[in-house]
């Protein structure tokens, strides 16, 4: 390949296919998302079509999948999802994504798997290895630090080493060293100040160098920031294909010495040894209803039972269902994971026997009459079902919660019935942490999460007691979002992860804050007892017995809690993690592997300090039920003199940018946001529009256009209206040349931003007659380049 065919080859060729090399006899793969299905969009399909997928099997998103805590399980979904993939002639499937979830407003928290990185990793790894043994490859996603919407793709999220390797890297590493992930897919932002694609520490040193990835980096839809960086990275594939973006200029870098032409070999190599083994052959088709039974089953082991004071299991014909939701399940949510199901169960199908009365609308409202038709009906039967959640409107990928509370109505919807009804039972849908006025005036509450297709079959079968529920949290509930101790930084264009490794429980027990439930919480039908742990060197036993009447499962936690003398460090962190099934009386003796990493912490490298560490064994992060302390010679490692005074000591308190500094190990000066004269290709229409007319003229295109892609809705409410109108308006110049597939051309792009800029640069009759159709208005109606520029005048 000549040097142009090269660079060219490191692009895809269009929204979804690599290149194919025709004089070698090599295809062009595709790619698809993930993660907790397939959304294959027509090859014909435009980016806009989110919603418009090939029918697949909606299992349970990650928020669900990921409370199963069983490996074994998820594994059989990734080789499910594969074998779809396989039938669709897909052969990369964009998933799973292991980002941490810092805040319980992110948007992608429900694409996401935990607040703790050993549960990530180790779910992400099983996912992997079951999908890539279905004959595709998956695409660990989105390296790194990403974890909120705002500002996705120029943000920075700045964060001290320390915590990197502790919490945000690890899935990661486990992803790529216990899972053998194919296929890395770079994150949209900055990490310290460095776009994702760009970053050669992260994507060369630490991916490649120390966790020895020999596959390929993909970037995020988009998220290619400098051509010639990114080679240099070791950033190999841009997708989505189409756009010619900085090929010229990367030719030059190579021309000039500035860039090794070696850095672009390495890339073509990788990506046509994934092309190579991952080429599609026709497979078999998939059992449609096999795969709903298993979307089933991971529902079931993935619901979590918050509360039960005895009104669970239920009988279903002296039962009331009230809600909305009852009928319409809310099942997944919104972005580039939104799956076409192939069935849809909701609650009241799977309930013949209850009564149902499904008030209120999807967006959460309900009206005075329907609360008295709910108290109403409530007052007949012997038990209320009340069930409630997240509207679609209120998650999705692209944009971030704004609050953590459930609509009103909904808590007034629950109050008005418990008030009536005393076996009064909450049914929780969403994909995130919410919180629960109401969590004392009701009898039960079980948190189904986003439970895929088979939802309502699931729900059905744990209230009426068919099956037991097993499911733990993998994150906190606080009482309310201010506890969180990130609140104040999140949502920032540069993000300052001040609390630093303290997240989810590692905060909360520290702090010893009062949660509404604890990480890994979760109640069952039976009960459990813990008896007779032993420690010998790394080899943990535990034997657990069912102590109840019915068969259940448990998820056994364990922890490591080290010593709190020297450098700072949480109360507890999990370190391993089984879940048993067992038949009444039974009892199973597990055994747990730890190692040096168990104990470790990162000092400029992995260090074991010295000191009295326990072993704890437990049902959630807040209910140990065994302990046993072990001496550990390591090293000695002293705390910085900072340390005594800040608030990394004791987490309790708010970490002041002074602390935070400290932990840095630098001053971070703040980032001025870029005016007028300096826009450049990492700015976006919503930076710019306020002082640059023609940026104003360009959003109101993008507007038209998107539009009219989305079958004429503007609606606010509508979550792929609002996530694709964000997308657009944060979207970067450069990516806007990307993610138009070339459409909106690099000088183009170029000659916008000097415009912007107020340099008064006019374009060439050249370039009037290559953009001369570039925009359509609402009406349909075409624009051109000269109207664009009569319309700057
Ligand atoms: C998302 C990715 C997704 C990609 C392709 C991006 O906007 O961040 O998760 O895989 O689009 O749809």
């Amino acid at each position: 390949m000549t040097l142009k065919e090269k660079i060219a080859f490191c692009t895809g060729k269009d929204g979804w296919h690599t290149k194919a090399i025709k004089r070698c006899g090599l295809s062009s793969i595709k790619m698809s998302d993930g993660p907790h299905g397939l959304r294959c969009q027509p090859d014909h399909a435009s980016m806009l079509g989110i919603n418009h997928a090939l029918p697949a099997t909606c299992f349970p998103p990650a928020v669900t999948a990921g409370a199963t805590w069983n490996r074994a399980l998820f594994a059989r979904e990734g080789f499910a999802i594969g074998k779809e993939a396989g039938e669709a002639g897909v052969s990369v499937v964009l998933g799973p994504g292991c980002n941490i979830k810092r805040n319980p407003l992110g948007g992608r928290n429900f694409e996401y798997l935990s607040e703790d990185p050993y549960l990530a990793g180790q779910m992400a790894a099983a996912f992997i290895q079951g999908q890539q043994q279905s004959g595709v490859a998956s695409c660990v996603k989105h390296f790194a630090v990403n974890n909120q919407e705002y500002k996705r793709m120029n943000g920075d999220s700045q964060v001290d080493e320390r915590t990197l390797r502790e919490l945000y890297l690890p899935p990661f590493e486990t992803a790529v060293k216990k899972g053998k992930v194919e296929t890395v897919m770079c994150s949209y932002n900055k990490i310290n100040g460095v776009h994702a694609s760009d970053n050669k520490k992260l994507l060369t040193y630490i991916l490649r160098d120390e966790w020895g990835f020999d596959g390929t980096v993909i970037t995020d839809w988009g998220a290619l920031h400098d051509r010639i960086a990114a080679f240099e990275a070791g950033c190999d594939l841009n997708m989505p294909g189409g756009s010619r973006y900085m090929e010229r200029a990367t030719v030059k870098a190579v021309k000039s010495g500035a860039l090794s032409e070696s850095a672009i070999d390495s890339s073509v190599v990788r990506i046509l040894r994934l092309a190579q083994k991952r080429q599609s052959k026709k497979r078999k088709h998939f059992d449609r209803e096999a795969h709903h039974q298993l979307a089933l089953q991971i529902a079931l082991q993935g619901a979590v039972l918050l509360k039960n004071e005895g009104v669970l299991p239920l009988v279903e014909k002296d039962t009331v269902l009230i809600g909305y939701m009852a009928k319409e399940l809310r099942y997944q949510g919104s972005g580039s994971s939104h799956i076409n199901p192939t069935k849809l169960v909701s609650i009241e199908k799977a309930m013949p026997q209850a009564l149902c009365l499904a008030c209120g609308d999807g967006q959460g409202t309900v009206s005075q009459a329907e609360l008295a038709m709910a108290a109403e009906a409530a007052s007949k039967k012997k038990t209320a079902v009340v069930v409630v959640g997240l509207p679609d409107s209120y998650e999705s990928e692209g944009f971030d919660r704004s609050h953590m509370r459930l609509p009103q109505d909904h808590c007034r919807l629950v109050e008005t019935v418990a008030a009536i009804n005393p076996n009064t039972v909450v049914v929780l849908l969403g994909g995130s942490v919410v919180e629960l006025p109401f969590a004392d005036r009701v009898k039960a509450i079980l948190y189904m999460g986003l439970p895929g297709q088979a939802g309502g079959q699931a729900a059905a079968e744990l209230l009426t007691g068919k099956e037991s529920p097993s499911g733990k949290l993998t994150e906190s509930w606080p009482l309310c979002y201010e506890d969180v101790i990130s609140k104040e930084t999140f949502g920032q264009k540069n993000t300052e992860y001040r609390e630093g490794i303290y997240v989810g429980y590692r905060y909360y027990d520290k702090a010893e804050k009062e949660v509404r439930y604890p990480f890994g919480h979760g109640l069952s039908y039976t009960a459990f007892a813990y008896s007779d742990l032993s420690v010998e060197g790394h080899r943990v036993r535990v034997t657990i017995t069912n102590t109840g009447a019915v068969r259940g499962a448990e998820v056994v936690q364990l922890y490591i809690a080290p010593p709190q003398q020297g450098v700072f460090r949480p109360k507890r962190e999990l370190k391993g993690f089984e879940r048993v099934e067992l038949a009444p009386g039974e009892s199973k003796t597990l055994t747990f592997f730890l190692n040096r990493r168990s104990f470790a912490i990162w000092q400029e490298g992995w260090r074991v300090p010295a000191g009295a560490y326990t072993v704890e064994v437990g049902a959630s992060s807040r209910d140990i039920r065994l302990r046993q302390r072990i001496d550990l010679s390591g090293e000695s490692i002293d705390a910085p003199a900072w340390q005594a005074a800040s608030f990394y000591q004791t987490a309790k308190g708010t970490p002041s940018r002074a602390d935070w500094e400290c932990l840095m190990g630098h001053k971070v000066p703040l980032t001025p946001e870029p005016q007028k004269g300096q826009y450049g290709m990492d700015s976006t229409c919503m930076e710019m529009r306020a002082d640059a007319p023609v940026i104003e003229w360009l959003s109101k295109t993008a507007e038209a256009v998107i539009s009219i892609a989305l079958g004429g809705k503007k609606n606010p409410n509508d979550p792929t209206y609002r996530m694709v109108l964000t997308g657009a308006m944060d979207c970067p110049m450069r990516a806007m040349v990307i993610n138009t597939g070339g459409k909106l051309g690099e000088p183009l792009a170029k000659l916008l931003l000097r415009l912007a800029n107020g340099s008064g640069a006019k374009a060439s009759n050249r370039q009037k007659k290559q953009y001369n159709v570039l925009f359509l208005h609402d009406d349909g109606t075409q624009q051109t380049i000269e109207d664009f520029l009569l319309y700057c005048e």
